[in-house]
């Protein structure tokens, strides 16, 4: 921690006796690492000579694109077009923020996650207005840098994808640290007025008091919309249903030929997900495998203090298909590495089918949980049963002892705790 603290500098911290944040050096690094990983990306394409056009494409029937390409330096729609022709296409035109009717974003009161995500400044005071991944994200990260934060939630949950232990551990963390969590939330988005201070509403939970929220900011984290518009979709047999491009399990659409991955078909709209659907998509078009995607075994992370990380089944998805099935649970207090970093809230929970013993489900949230996913995904394409896993060797002192103990506890055999 010492060491790490005499670097404080670079991370956007300035010590002191009242230590306090820079906030637009904290953006500067941000913006500087994307436009690492960006280079790093751009390498890689030309080193694995694929050619990378800038413009924007549209499809002229099944096998063909018509790219309006930008000028050098970036401009879009210049007007000069290039025909593409290919054998197989796949289509990743990614998703846009899907706003609430009456809400229109404006870059400074009524904000996005892409205008959070490049701004360098702080608002003294944000709404955040959804609790899936991106809300609870920012409303972690703005209240831990010193902005006063309000939750809404229209769901009686906040990540309500997730377990419903998880839900609840994440409010309980995030209303003892302060931050304002509304769940059940109702308020006319219509209704919102924009001030010069920022923005004013009326909320309250379904069927209870309203009061006025006042706020810098308001930030809309209600969900993305696939952009299946504009890219000529209509020239071919590829069919949209609930606003996403169908496919089948080998990301295939109705159009022979014409594969589509990631945000744009819905899923859990996840980069690694998306870097998988891209696998399967191309290894099925190359014809290499016939390999088919599984989303429940995909992990899902969430960046929030503390982190969130799932795989598999919750325990509402195991009712809800009638699977009998045993739980575990591990509390992070009783692990040895979480009390020496002092992070011992959480827990991991793990989900096993009561006949098989094959794991189901692999819930954490604590301390670098969003790493120790990765042991879950390997056990469960592995196909391990909990015994399995509560039987393999754990190094000590490490997080890692609390998914083994969860493992155990789904049969009570764990050791501590
Ligand atoms: C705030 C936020 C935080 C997130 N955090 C995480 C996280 O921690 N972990 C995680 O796994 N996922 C995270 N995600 C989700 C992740 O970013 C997406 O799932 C992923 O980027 C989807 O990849 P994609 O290729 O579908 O879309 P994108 O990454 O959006 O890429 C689509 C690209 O297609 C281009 N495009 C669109 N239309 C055309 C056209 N007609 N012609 C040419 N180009 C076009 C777009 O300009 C864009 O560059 C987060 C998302 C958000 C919004």
């Amino acid at each position: 921690m010492f060491a790490r603290l005499q670097k404080a500098d670079e991370f956007g911290i300035v010590l002191g006796s009242a230590p306090r944040l820079d906030y637009a050096r904290i953006a500067g690094r941000r913006d500087e690492i994307v436009r690492r990983m960006w280079s790093g990306l751009e390498g890689l394409v030309s080193r694995n000579k694929v050619e990378f056009i800038e413009g924007r494409g549209r499809l002229d029937g099944p096998r063909a694109v018509r790219v309006d390409l930008n000028g050098e330096d970036g401009t879009r729609g210049t007007g000069r077009e290039r025909l593409l022709t290919a054998d197989h296409l796949v289509l990743a035109t990614g998703s846009r923020v899907r706003s609430l009717p009456g809400l229109v974003p404006d870059g400074r009161r009524i904000v996005t996650s892409d205008d959070v995500t490049t701004k360098a400044e702080l608002p003294r005071s944000i709404v955040v207005v959804g609790a899936g991944a991106v809300g609870c994200e920012f409303a972690s990260m703005y209240h831990d840098l010193g902005v006063a934060v309000t939750l809404l939630e229209y769901l009686s949950a906040v990540v309500p994808l997730e377990d419903r232990d998880v839900s609840r551990e994440l409010e309980r963390s995030f209303t003892r640290r302060g931050i304002r969590v509304m769940t059940s939330a109702r308020f006319d988005p219509a209704a919102v007025r924009l001030t010069d201070e920022g923005v004013s509403f009326e909320v309250g939970p379904a069927g209870g008091a309203r009061e006025v929220i006042r706020a810098d900011q308001l930030l809309v984290a209600t969900g993305r919309a696939a952009n299946v518009e504009g890219i000529g979709l209509e020239t071919t047999r590829v069919e949209v249903e609930g606003g996403v491009v169908k496919v089948d399990r080998r990301m295939g659409t109705a159009e022979p030929g014409v594969y589509a991955i990631s945000d744009l078909v819905g899923g859990l709209q996840l980069a690694h997900v998306a870097a998988h659907e891209g696998f399967v998509a191309v290894g099925n078009l190359a014809g290499q495998m016939a390999e088919e995607i599984d989303y429940d075994s995909q992990p899902r992370a969430t960046f929030t203090r503390p982190q969130v990380a799932s795989i598999g089944l919750t325990e509402q998805q195991c009712e809800e298909r009638g699977i009998t099935f045993r739980k575990g649970r591990f509390p992070f207090a009783a692990n040895g590495k979480a009390v020496i970093v002092g992070e011992a809230e959480g827990f991991a929970k793990v989900i096993a089918d009561a006949s098989t013993d094959a794991i189901l489900g692999v819930h954490l949230i604590g301390p670098a949980v969003t790493e120790l996913i990765a042991e879950a995904a390997v056990s469960m394409s592995l196909e391990a049963t909990t015994h399995e896993i509560g039987e393999s060797t754990h190094p000590h002192p490490t997080l890692s002892e609390a998914l083994g103990e969860a493992a155990l506890a789904v049969h009570a055999r764990q050791i501590n705790g």
